[in-house]
């Protein structure tokens, strides 16, 4: 187990053991907005892929990770309340053997209401919970298959179809969105 993920289980079992809400003795604090909860300062959920919760991929000197300077859901208090009803409903030894994809549904289902991502072989497709708001077909476009190993991105690949193994999510330009949707070739908006 990587350190990130190490620390983000402390984080995560600290707060199922009650200790949770601002951290007004972090020298960051407020690093997202007053008030802000800061039980998941390393997010379970990481990297959560999803751009709807305002993170996105960047490149940095050691590697590509997603950046996620501009979320605030999971800095909500009532959404951390959340968080927590769900994930104390398994055992700790269970959250420290499950994957990503185990953590990814249970984002989903709480931010969308259920699972919108799809499996296609040992391919995970994110894109249909992303591409959604004014889409306008396209002959071709690129979109991006995530390598994660350990809850951290080891590769980002541009690609034009789905195949191989792991994470499929749209390419993100600006407020666009690039992608494939059912079988078309889509741009849409965040
Ligand atoms: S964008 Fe938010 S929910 Fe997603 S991994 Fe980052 S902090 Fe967690």
């Amino acid at each position: 187990m990587g350190e990130l993920r190490e620390r983000t289980l402390v984080d995560l079992f600290g707060a199922l053991e009650g200790k949770y809400g601002p951290n007004y003795e972090c020298k960051y604090y407020p690093c997202h907005f007053s008030g802000q909860d800061c039980s998941f300062c390393y997010c379970p959920f990481y990297p959560c892929l999803l751009y709807d919760l305002g993170g996105e991929i960047k490149l940095t000197s050691s590697g590509y990770v997603w950046s996620c300077e501009n979320c605030t859901w999971i800095h909500m208090p009532e959404n951390v309340e959340d968080v927590l009803a769900v994930l104390s409903s398994y055992s700790r030894q269970q959250l420290i053997e499950e994957d990503w994809y185990f953590f990814n549904r249970i984002l989903q289902e709480l931010y969308y209401g259920r699972e919108l991502g799809v499996w296609e072989g040992k391919a995970y497709n994110l894109m249909p919970a992303m591409l959604k708001k004014g889409c306008e077909q396209l002959e071709n476009a690129e979109f991006l298959r995530i390598v994660i190993e350990d809850f951290e991105i080891k590769s980002v690949h541009r690609c034009t179809s789905i195949e191989g193994e792991g994470v499929f999510i749209p390419l993100k330009e600006g407020e666009k969105l690039f992608g494939l949707l059912n079988g078309n070739f889509v741009v849409c908006k965040i």
